[in-house]
C-alpha cells in the first residue's frame, strides 16, 4: 500500500500529506487525485472515483428474469432510465455535428463528400429520428454517410447501428475485440440484438472517407476494444484536433486487472493526444461533460470569442481523472481481495 502511495506521488512529482496524521490508503489517495483533477472542467466524471460505488458488469449477457418476476421490479417506478430530451442536430464545428439526445450522442464527422457516423444511438427509432431525420432537417444528406464507427460494444451505442447500416447500405465498423464481445451478449430488451457483421478497425489505423480522415486508437477498459478516435475539426480558419474518449463508465465488474488496463489506456491516450495536439475533448454521453451546456454557449457565441468546446491544455486533466479513478478502484478491490 505505502509503496504504491509513494510511487504514484513520485510519478506526479508532488508531495501529498495525509490530512492530520490520517493514513490514506492507496485507493483513497488515487481517488483524491482523480477528484481534484475533475474539479475544474470534468465534474461529471468525479463519480468514477467513488470508492463506495457498486460496480456492475454489463459486458456479460443480460440475465433473464425468472418467469413470474414482479413487474414493478422489472421497471423501477422512479426510473433509472434518464429522461430523453429532444435536441436538434447541432453543428459544433464546421465538420462535426451532434446528433442525439441528452443521454447519448452520435457524432457526425466529415462533410457532404463523405461522413463517418460515430455510434448508432440506442434504438432503431432513435437512429431514424435523430440521424436520418435530424440530418435532413439540418440540410445534410444521410446518404453521404460512408460508415458507422461503433466506439464500443454496448447497446446504447450499437442499438440503432444495424438499422442505419441497412438503410444506408454501409458497414458497421468496430474493433475485433468488441465484435467478439457483442457476439456473446445476446438480445437486449431495450437495445435489441447486437450487430452481427461489418468491418474491423485496428489501433493506429487511419480511416479515410471523402476529404476527411480520422485516426483510430484502442483504449481497452470500458470494453476490451473501446475505440477513441482523433480527428481534425475546423472553426472557420482555425484548426483544432478533437478526441472522443470512447467509453467511460466503470461497468465491467470489480476486476482489478481491467481497472489497471483502463488506467494504462488513459496514460497511453494522454501521450497520443499530446502528440496530435488535441485541444477538444468529446464524450459520447452529453451529461458527463456538459456537451449540451456548451452547445448552448456556442449558439450565443459572439464572433471572435473562444469556441466553448476548445479546452486547450486544461483539457488534459481528463486523463488524470480517468487514470486516478481507475487506479483508485483497482486498489480498492486489490485491498478487498487481500483481506479475504
Ligand atoms: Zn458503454
Amino acid at each position: 500500500m505505502k509503496k504504491s502511495f509513494l510511487a504514484a506521488a513520485f510519478t506526479l512529482g508532488v508531495t501529498l500529506q495525509p490530512a492530520q496524521g490520517q493514513d490514506l490508503t492507496a485507493a483513497q489517495m488515487h481517488a483524491r487525485l482523480g477528484t481534484e483533477a475533475a474539479q475544474d472542467q470534468y465534474s461529471g466524471y468525479a463519480s468514477l472515483c467513488d470508492l463506495e460505488a457498486h460496480i456492475r458488469n454489463v459486458n456479460v449477457p443480460r440475465l433473464r428474469k425468472p418467469a413470474g418476476a414482479n413487474q414493478s421490479e422489472r421497471r423501477p417506478k422512479n426510473g433509472n432510465r434518464p429522461q430523453r430530451i429532444d435536441i436538434p442536430a447541432t453543428q459544433v464545428f464546421d465538420n462535426l455535428w451532434f446528433l442525439g439526445t441528452a443521454s447519448v450522442t452520435a457524432w457526425l464527422y466529415g462533410s457532404e463528400d463523405g461522413y463517418v457516423l460515430i455510434d448508432g444511438l440506442t434504438t432503431d427509432a432513435e437512429a431514424q429520428k435523430y440521424v436520418i431525420e435530424g440530418m435532413q432537417a439540418a440540410g445534410l444528406s444521410p446518404s453521404a454517410i460512408t460508415a458507422i464507427l461503433v466506439s464500443h460494444g454496448h447497446g446504447d451505442h450499437y442499438g440503432g447501428a444495424d438499422y442505419l447500416a441497412k438503410t444506408l447500405g454501409v458497414d458497421i465498423l468496430m474493433s475485433q475485440e468488441d465484435w467478439d464481445l457483442v457476439a456473446t451478449l445476446g438480445e437486449h430488451p431495450r437495445f435489441g440484438p447486437p450487430p452481427v457483421d461489418g468491418g474491423t478497425v485496428a489501433d493506429g489505423e487511419i480511416l479515410r472517407f471523402g476529404s476527411s480522415e480520422m485516426s483510430i486508437h484502442l483504449t481497452p477498459g470500458h470494453t476490451p476494444g473501446t475505440i477513441s478516435p482523433i480527428f481534425k475539426v475546423y472553426d472557420g480558419d482555425r484548426q483544432h484536433a478533437a478526441m472522443l474518449w470512447g467509453g467511460t463508465g466503470f461497468n465491467f465488474g470489480p476486476d482489478v486487472e481491467i481497472f489497471q488496463t483502463y488506467a494504462a489506456s488513459a496514460q497511453k491516450m494522454r501521450r497520443v493526444a499530446q502528440d496530435s495536439g488535441v485541444d477538444v475533448f468529446l464524450s459520447g454521453h452529453p451529461r458527463r461533460d456538459g456537451t449540451v451546456e456548451r452547445m448552448s454557449q456556442l449558439a450565443s457565441r459572439v464572433d471572435g470569442t473562444a469556441h466553448p468546446f476548445v479546452r486547450g491544455e486544461g483539457g488534459y486533466a481528463l486523463f488524470d481523472v480517468l487514470e486516478h479513478c481507475a487506479l483508485a478502484q483497482a486498489e480498492r478491490f486489490l485491498a478487498q481481495s487481500a483481506k479475504q
